[in-house]
């Protein structure tokens, strides 16, 4: 072989690389592999690699300072024939165009996964959360909601919280829709405060079904949750739970990490402090002075690995030196598709991300029911209920994968597009 052919060996590598790091362009890829296993033509790929309708919206809010700041949002609606679309609202920086409409892909997908009756939907807003006043996002939180307004509803598109949104903003957005309406809609929005309609176990969901998705994989091994060791990476939302979760469970949780680093205790982590002392953004590694990369925390050893905090984390580089011989995603996208084959070839169990991070969006169907029926349940009936849901869609799609001989990815997403599919067919769409 030439030098010159070497390079381009590996500058084809690099670009395989780089595209599969594209979240947008690897979920088309997936989609239309699922497709093709499940007997669907070229037509039907065709309507699912895009979202029907897809919104960008300009907001304009008065900051602290007297100026006029004008953000960029979209709101992305991947297909409704299910029912109406369900997904989260993300503020965040880097929130992007295609970002936002893969994870609405997404969000079809988790529908699809747990049997929910609805589409995928997702919104985000260009934003950076952590430099803006409690006063300056909430106009942010109206003024988004009066420019999607034509578009959601309780039975059209029902939004909820995302990456750095909570149940304060879903309240500010509930009250900004039930102003526009004229009259109270709780069920325009999930994931609200207690108090405003919002369910028992929603803020908890996404860690308890992540937590019964290791269950499930540990059994598979015969393996015991007790005394395993637990490494996770990010402590937001479900991070910080699970981690909680993990602990009273008896696991071991031996390393945490947020955006600035990561700390190890091979003898287990004091989480309740780390609990305590978090901030609203998961961040805690600043009170400590030893502290490992996040790369590092990655390839540490330990029984059960959750990457919970960004994309693209596992890629062909370091999937290799992954010891955990579970890995569960309860981050969005942490594993490449390199990386994925890489750990499936290797006898790695790898619950995927629409799986693993699935409880969220089922807990607030489960909230969306109650708003509509006006009858609360308690925490037990919640958690019973998810728990349910979670173990036959792990099932499922652990099944799938064994009988189709496809990695755990790609059986969940033939799992989730079939319904789509069907109901797309069924309205005569295809
Ligand atoms: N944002 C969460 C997700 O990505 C929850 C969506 C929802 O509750 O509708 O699954």
């Amino acid at each position: 072989m030439s030098v010159k052919t070497i390079v381009t060996e590996m500058e084809k590598e690099q670009q395989a690389e780089t595209e599969s790091l594209n979240l947008f362009k690897s979920t088309q890829t997936i989609i239309q592999q699922a497709l093709k296993k499940l007997g669907h033509n070229n037509e039907m790929y065709d309507l699912l690699k895009e979202p029907i309708r897809l919104l960008t919206v300009r907001i304009p809010v008065r900051m602290d300072d007297g100026s006029v700041k004008i953000f960029t949002g979209y709101r992305s609606q991947h297909n409704d024939a299910v029912g109406p679309t369900k997904g989260g609202v993300r503020f965040h920086p880097e929130v992007d165009e295609e970002e936002v409409k893969a994870l609405s892909i997404w969000m079809s997908l988790k529908c699809g996964i747990t049997n929910l009756p609805y589409g995928g939907g997702k919104g985000g807003i260009i934003c950076d959360p952590r430099n803006m006043s409690f006063r300056e996002l909430e106009g942010l939180s109206r003024g988004y909601v009066r420019a999607i307004s034509q578009i959601v509803g309780p039975s059209k598109d029902i939004p909820a919280p995302d990456v750095y949104t909570n149940s304060q903003i879903m309240a500010w957005m509930m009250d900004e829709y039930s102003r526009l309406r004229e009259f109270d809609s709780p069920g325009f929005i999930t994931g609200k405060p207690i108090v405003l309609g919002g369910s028992q176990g929603r803020e908890t969901a996404t860690a308890r079904g992540v937590t019964i998705c290791i269950e499930e994989a540990l059994k598979k091994i015969d393996k015991q949750l007790q005394g395993a060791r637990v490494v996770i990476q990010g402590f937001g939302n479900a991070g910080s739970y699970l981690a909680k979760f993990m602990h009273d469970a008896g696991a071991k949780v031996v390393a945490v990490s947020d955006v600035y680093g990561a700390i190890y205790d091979p003898n287990g982590l004091d989480i309740n402090y780390l609990l305590d002392r978090r901030d609203s953004f998961g961040t805690f590694s600043q009170l400590f002075k030893d502290t490992i990369s996040n790369q590092e925390l990655l390839e540490l050893d330990c029984d059960i690995l959750v990457p919970a905090a960004i994309s693209n984390q596992i890629t062909a580089k370091n999937a290799a030196h992954i010891k955990a011989p579970i890995v569960v995603e309860a981050a969005n996208g942490p594993t490449t598709l390199e990386a994925t084959r890489i750990l499936t070839e290797r006898g790695i169990i790898l619950v995927p991300d629409i799986l693993a991070s699935a409880g969220g969006v089922t807990v607030s169907y489960f909230e969306w029911v109650q708003n509509n029926q006006g009858y609360y349940w308690t925490e037990e009936e919640v958690d019973e209920k998810l728990k349910k849901v979670m173990v036959s869609s792990f099932e499922n799609i652990y099944q799938t994968s064994k009988s189709h001989q496809v990695d755990m990815r790609l059986a969940a997403y033939m799992v989730g597009i079939r319904k789509v599919a069907e109901a797309s067919r069924f309205r005569g769409w295809v």
